[in-house]
């Protein structure tokens, strides 16, 4: 078999992997993609090859593969029992945060795994993870090149004004700012925008990232210049389970008066609120769509709205806007939404064509309109196999 790469995306609960393979000439290309999920719980490996055709499917029992470490062990033995002669050149891993330094991927090293563990407090919910799978393959593969690969870097273009908060300057300079975050996401969008959709390739475009996580990005000439997440991917949209912007005074007031202790506010804020909390349903967008409950529309529209809101500023921050773009599992998938998406944005200028959206076309508006709108599938894994090649130069 050809050289590979293995990207990994390590969650609190799950492994996310894809293994690429690397022609001589040419591009990467995925041939296997696959999770572990349910970690700690009741684990279940699920993967594919690159054509969708199932790969494997097992589950373990309850209390069986508790760590980062045993599934990547699961992960090897069955990469290694379907590619024979696996070639492994490096492993790329989607790490959230990289800090106020870090504006390109980096190669792993003892001294950049400790700044990286600096950034833990920043993202305590992914980062801790994320660097567990690296220091996992250290142990079982010691001489194996590992490159992290940031959901901030891209938003290191940010305008300078736009990553300060109105708290004492102390504050910014011991890293309380704006980050951004969806990075990896928002890079392969700017990557692929010239060839989708040349003419408006180097406007100001915001592009549209929403699925579990979801946040808004102002680009122009694709660099960002702004992003809706700010210090942490807590803030800007209503999310999944995040409720994103909220007046901070409520979380002052939940822990004054309604005696929630600083954990219970984390789990409030990252696990129980946004479509889940409002709707008390569900946080899957397609169970919402699909209900006639009263709630589920409110979370449903409350969605929108915020979407429309921050539509409103970023454009307002790019001086005006030539194009919009979905992407992520609502952005590429939910006709609907983004029907009501545009449709608050027609005093922008985007002129929609309910058709086009229907038929799930990549542009969406009719000819001649001021905005255009487009949904261009997001591929993080590729962008990762894309930095780590270029690191390690292979
Ligand atoms: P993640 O951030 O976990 O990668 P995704 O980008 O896969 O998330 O997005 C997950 C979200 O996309 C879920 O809310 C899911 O319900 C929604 N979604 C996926 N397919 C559809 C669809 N056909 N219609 C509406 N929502 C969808």
């Amino acid at each position: 078999m050809a050289n590979t790469l293995l990207v990994l995306n390590a969650g609190s609960s799950s492994l996310k992997f894809s293994l690429f393979e690397l022609p001589a000439q040419g591009k990467l290309q995925a041939v296997a993609v696959g999770q572990i999920e349910g970690l700690g719980g009741a684990p279940h490996l699920e993967a594919r090859d690159g054509d969708g055709r199932p790969l494997a499917d097992i589950r373990w029992d309850s209390g069986q593969l508790t760590t980062h470490a045993a599934a990547l062990q699961q992960i090897d033995a069955l990469l290694r029992e379907r590619f024979s002669k696996l070639q492994l050149l490096g492993v790329g891993h989607r790490v959230v945060h990289g800090g106020a330094q870090h504006s390109a991927p980096l190669l792993i090293t003892p001294a950049a795994l400790d700044t990286l563990a600096t950034f833990i407090p920043l993202a305590p919910l992914h980062q801790p993870h994320n660097l567990a799978a690296i220091r996992a393959l250290q142990q079982s593969h010691p001489g194996l090149p590992q490159v992290a690969c940031f959901d901030t870097a891209f938003h290191r273009t940010q305008l300078d004004i736009g990553e300060y908060y109105g708290l004492p300057y102390e504050y910014y300079q011991r890293g309380v700012r704006r980050y951004g975050f969806h990075g990896l996401s928002y890079e392969y969008i700017a990557a692929t925008l010239p060839s989708v959709a040349p003419a408006i390739a180097d406007g100001r475009v915001i592009v549209a990232h929403l699925g579990s996580g979801a946040s808004l990005c102002a680009m122009h000439r694709r660099r960002s210049v702004g992003s809706s997440m700010g210090f942490t991917a807590l803030d800007g949209l209503m999310m999944g389970t995040r409720p994103g912007n909220i007046d901070p005074g409520i979380v002052l007031y939940l822990l004054q008066h309604e005696g929630l202790t600083p954990a219970e506010i984390q789990e409030l804020l990252y696990k129980r609120s946004g479509l889940l909390g409002l709707s008390g349903i569900s946080n899957d967008m397609r169970l919402l769509e699909a209900s006639d409950a009263p709630r589920a529309r409110l979370a449903i529209d409350h969605f929108v709205y915020r979407i429309q809101r921050e539509i409103g500023a970023l454009a307002a921050v790019l001086g005006g806007l030539d194009a919009l773009v979905f992407t992520g599992g609502i952005g590429e998938n939910s006709v609907a939404i983004r029907r009501q998406i545009c449709t608050h944005a027609t005093w922008l200028g985007v002129d929609l064509d309910p058709a086009a959206n229907e038929r799930g076309e990549t542009c969406l508006t009719r000819a001649g309109s001021a905005v255009s709108a487009w949904v261009v599938p997001t591929n993080e894994e590729l962008m990762i196999a894309r930095h780590t090649r270029a690191v390690l130069g292979v």
